[in-house]
């Protein structure tokens, strides 16, 4: 979209709903110019309550006052986000790094930081003469965050705001993990503590 993007100049905004496993989102490409947007980790579950993301799309320019004169729409665009890693991605002479090989993440959809790790993987399996290693280099690094982010999304899946704004507000600080901060909560809720603060504290990357 084309308008006046100043108050996020280097910044994004991001909007979770309760009402769905997703984010609308502000990325502004300068001070004129954004991308805005809406994404959905299960699109087929989303059509089926009849979720309509267009309209939904359209709800959060209205709430953003994107559609109010001065503001216009440049370029639709959508697609799919590459989450699923391909099972072979050596062929001959060919590696295949980034969104090309589905190695964006289960949790969010972003794959700039896995684009640039398995870049530097295969120039490294490239220069020591073994592509051959390259599959096995990149499940090592990335199959921890992946398997991670997963469990993530299921706490996600299966809480509702209040809850998660509870977890959210438990985790990051020194002391989380001590026995004495944990002993009042159930194992199910401790296993969730433990994983929450390894994502954004000890996360992999
Ligand atoms: C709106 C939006 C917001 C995003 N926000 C985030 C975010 O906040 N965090 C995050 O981690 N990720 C984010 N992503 C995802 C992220 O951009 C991608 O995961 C990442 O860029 C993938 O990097 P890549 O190098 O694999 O592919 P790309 O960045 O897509 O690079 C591929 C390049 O190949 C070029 N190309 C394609 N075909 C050919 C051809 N035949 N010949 C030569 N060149 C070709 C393309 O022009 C492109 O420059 C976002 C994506 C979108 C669309």
């Amino acid at each position: 979209m084309e308008g006046d993007f100043h108050h996020l100049f280097n910044a994004i905004k991001v909007t979770l709903k309760p009402y769905f496993l997703g984010y609308c989102w502000i990325f502004p490409k300068g001070k004129h110019k954004a991308n805005v947007g809406i994404g959905v980790l299960n699109p087929g579950e989303c059509r089926l309550q009849g979720l309509n993301l267009r309209e939904e799309l359209q709800k959060f320019i209205r709430k953003e006052n994107l559609n109010t004169p001065g503001y216009r729409i440049l370029k639709k665009a959508g697609g799919a986000v590459p989450f699923k890693p391909c099972p072979s991605p050596v062929k001959d002479n060919i590696i295949v790094t980034g969104d090309a090989a589905g190695l964006a993440s289960p949790l969010h959809g972003g794959g700039i930081d896995t684009a640039c790790i398995s870049g530097r993987i295969a120039v490294e399996v490239i220069d020591q003469g073994s592509p051959e290693q390259y599959s096995n280099k990149l499940s090592e690094v990335l199959a921890p965050k992946f398997a991670l982010e997963n469990n993530l999304l299921e706490v996600w899946k299966t809480h509702d705001w209040e809850n998660l704004n509870f977890l959210a507000s438990l985790v990051g600080h020194k002391d989380c993990l001590k026995p004495e901060s944990l002993n009042n909560y159930s194992n199910q809720t401790i296993h969730q503590i433990k994983l929450l603060n390894n994502y954004f504290v000890n996360c992999p990357m």
